[in-house]
């Protein structure tokens, strides 16, 4: 192990979600209901489906390395040139990827708090340091804080829009004054996971600001609305310099053939697309109601899952929630103890987490 380098050592592998066949297995039960990954209740779109099971056929074939038919969907619905568009096997292969591409020894990356694990890990991965800068107290960002952490050894600043596991978002004319003012040397990550859930007219668009010339790189995913999580694709969108630089770290065939057909399916499919927002935003309202009613204020989301303050022991009550069939995501994992986040899923799944919740808060209390 001495060989080993000693930067890893401080990496704690990435705990996902707990897996459905985990908690049937561990407390006996046959039905159990998986609020915790943010993941696509309603399904992936038929369309994607029946075009994956067409492609299976020609699995004895490797895919296509450059992804051009992929690209050039992507590029038909963003109006990003197709080469400025890099594809990963999900937006967690991007991130490792640009900090393997940007990030020496010693380097510093800026991230919001609480936010998604991998930025850090992709800093920790390089022997980089990971400076992370609270939000507010409501949740929403502290755009001049992040600003004021950027120092001559900043070269990535990560902004996640919808924040995980927040739900706030970053707007328009705050990203605009904040990206004036950002040193142009500093590469700006815009992560836009769950961009396709947001409702508010202000949000900031990320390729809005690299069509204007920004040095940002945009990046999303087929994992949420798209629905196609356990295949495995995220995209990317930025300078053609900086993807070119990127590409230059990516394994030939990093995303595999079917996750290239399912998506460009998936693309397609505007019908699915909307019945997933459309259930989306009814979620919301039924999870945001049944809490309220309980007495639980729900933290304003815009994306596909919401936190609350639990006012009590965050792990005791999602153990006890386990015990009833239904995983969520407690807050202390998150960075957010006390509070617990549920993804927002089909109107019987979310029924079945108020009910459990409302029944394990009164044995706790
Ligand atoms: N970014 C954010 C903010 C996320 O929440 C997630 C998934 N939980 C990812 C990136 C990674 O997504 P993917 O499945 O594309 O790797």
């Amino acid at each position: 192990l001495n060989n080993v380098r000693k930067n890893l050592f401080e990496i704690k592998p990435y705990s996902p979600g707990k897996p459905i066949s985990d908690v049937k297995r561990e407390f006996g039960l046959t039905d159990v209901t998986k609020l915790a990954s943010n993941e696509n209740p309603l399904g992936p779109s038929k369309k994607a489906q029946a075009a994956i099971l067409d492609a299976v056929a020609n699995v004895n074939r490797y895919p296509d390395g450059g992804a051009v038919s992929l690209k050039e969907a992507l590029s038909a619905k963003s109006g990003i040139p197709a080469g400025q568009i890099l594809v990963g096997n999900g937006s967690d292969d991007l991130i490792k990827l640009t900090s393997e591409t940007f990030l020496h020894p010693g380097d510093e990356i800026v991230v919001p708090s609480p936010s998604f694990s991998q930025y850090w890990f992709g800093a920790q991965l390089m022997d980089a340091k990971t400076v992370a800068v609270p939000l507010k107290s409501d949740f929403e960002y502290d755009l001049e804080a992040m600003l004021n952490a950027v120092t001559d050894k900043t070269k990535i600043l990560y902004l996640c829009s919808p924040n995980n596991p927040t739900g706030t978002y970053i707007r328009e004319a705050d990203l605009q004054a904040f990206l004036d003012r950002v040193p142009s040397r500093v590469l700006v990550i815009l992560d836009e996971a769950y961009n396709e859930y947001v409702t508010e007219g202000d949000y900031a668009q990320g390729i809005d600001f690299l069509k204007r010339g920004y040095n940002v790189l945009v990046m999303r995913t087929f994992s949420k609305m798209y629905a196609l999580a356990g295949l495995r694709l995220g995209y990317m969108f930025g300078r053609p310099e900086v993807l070119d630089a990127i590409n230059r770290t990516r394994e030939p065939f990093n995303v595999n053939m079917l996750a290239q057909v399912g998506a460009v399916a998936a693309l397609d499919d505007e019908e699915h697309v909307e019945a997933s927002r459309t259930l989306n935003r009814a979620g919301y309202e039924q999870l945001q109601g049944g809490l309220g009613a309980l007495g639980y204020e729900t933290v304003p989301t815009q994306g596909n899952f919401l936190i609350f303050d639990t006012r009590q022991d965050d792990k005791e009550l999602f153990d006890a929630l386990l015990r009833e069939g239904v995983i969520t995501r407690s807050g202390t994992a998150l960075g957010i103890p006390g509070y617990l986040r549920v993804s927002i899923g089909l109107q019987e799944e979310n029924e079945r987490f108020l009910t459990a919740f409302e029944k394990v808060v009164s044995t706790l209390a």
